[in-house]
């Protein structure tokens, strides 16, 4: 009998609970057994009674439930050896062979460096006599598998990431709320997103909102943007709109890689474009609340999806990670996927922005 661990890690995503649900029923579907890891990594170097057995039952509701009912944490320790050998010191009292992560791509790095590490933890617990060689046996092997929650839909090969969307419409929802005050009183407003890496809900949201002007860090405005922006604005006032809405990533920049400000935006709106200007940042609003229907279908395809991939796992097998590629669930390469999502931080950094946006591949990048 199998017994699986879940976990949610890194910041929270609306749907990160459908996962939890997903995993725990389909183990139990498949007469597994599955065990709640609270506090994501911190959880998992505490044990005790943080690493809980859970049953059918005890997953009830958590399908509408915004955030993470599980916990979640940043955890210092498991950045660390010796974090990560009483990691795995407490899989073992569990009897926890496998284990369901969902996060970020700090999270799911930091679950395949475990997974490498597995067989020499084992020999260092045997050695300074933690454990004995017949306790450590029976796990010689470790399977992780990776679902992505993140609202910023940061990781490459997976068109979404669980809470991308539900986060997408509440910023539609906030920005819509603005709007009819933008329209009464003809106003501008610059609204800040989340996304330090990816413009990705700045983008959709622009392209959902019908917003003027949009500022990602892959796609910098190019020296001059003020101009061009205004120029952008006054076409559209000229054509009779009584809004000016511009929307701006939280890692906006510039191509010499300096920050994009709300302030700087709505400096050139007031004083350039002679616009009334406010700024909205709309902050954790956006991660908050109950999962969209989307979110709630994705988590609970892919939570399914992580317990198969962890039943048909052979030693051979590189640790999947979930992702939806045309509509379909799909296992990809954890490392693969992670190694591409931070090729994209590099695009950056080296100012290559026609490599960032070709590997975000969204089909409105340019
Ligand atoms: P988000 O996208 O919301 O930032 P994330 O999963 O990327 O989510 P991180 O803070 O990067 O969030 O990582 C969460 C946790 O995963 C860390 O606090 C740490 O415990 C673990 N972790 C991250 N990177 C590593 C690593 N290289 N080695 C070991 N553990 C790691």
């Amino acid at each position: 009998k199998r017994r699986i661990g879940v976990m949610t890690s890194g910041g929270d995503a609306p749907g990160m609970n459908g996962a939890v649900r997903a995993v725990v029923r389909m183990a139990i579907h498949n007469n597994c057994e599955a065990f709640a890891i609270y506090e994501g990594y911190d959880g998992l170097v505490k044990g005790g009674d943080m690493i809980k057995e859970m049953h059918w039952e005890d997953v009830r509701g958590f399908l509408s439930e915004g955030g993470t009912l599980i916990g979640t944490a940043r955890c210092m320790e498991f950045m660390q050896r010796d974090g990560r050998r009483t990691a795995a010191k407490n899989m073992i009292i569990k009897g926890i062979d496998a284990l369901i992560i969902c996060g970020g791509d700090g999270s799911l790095t930091g679950a395949d460096r475990f997974r490498d590490e597995w067989p020499s933890l084992l020999e260092e617990l045997i050695e300074r006599k933690e454990l004995t060689k017949e306790q450590v046996d029976p796990f010689r092997h470790l399977n992780i598998v990776g679902l992505v929650g993140s609202i910023d839909n940061d990781l490459s090969m997976t068109d979404a990431t669980i809470g991308c969307y539900t986060s997408l419409a509440r910023i539609c929802e906030a920005i819509d709320s603005v709007d009819t005050t933008a329209v009464s009183h003809q106003r501008a407003f610059v609204i800040e997103v989340m996304g330090r890496h990816c413009g990705w809900l700045a983008l959709s949201a622009g392209v959902a909102t019908g917003a003027d002007f949009v500022f990602t860090p892959e796609n910098p405005p190019h020296p001059g943007w003020e101009k061009e922006m205004l120029k952008q604005v006054k076409k559209q006032r000229e054509m009779g709109k009584r809004k000016t809405i511009v929307v701006v990533a939280e890692g906006a920049i510039d191509r010499d890689l300096k920050k994009v400000t709300c302030e700087q935006v709505k400096d050139v709106l007031a004083k350039d474009g002679g616009l009334d200007t406010r700024i909205t940042t709309l902050g954790h609003v956006q991660r908050g609340g109950t999962p969209s229907a989307y979110d709630r279908m994705l988590a609970t395809l892919q939570g399914a999806e992580a317990v198969k991939a962890v039943l048909e796992a052979t030693p051979e097998t590189p640790s999947p990670v979930i992702c939806i590629q045309e509509n379909k669930i799909v296992r990809r390469s954890l490392l693969e996927a992670v190694a591409q999502t931070k090729e994209v931080a590099v695009a950056i950094e080296n100012k290559d922005f026609e490599r960032a946006m070709q590997l975000r591949d969204t089909e409105f990048a340019e």
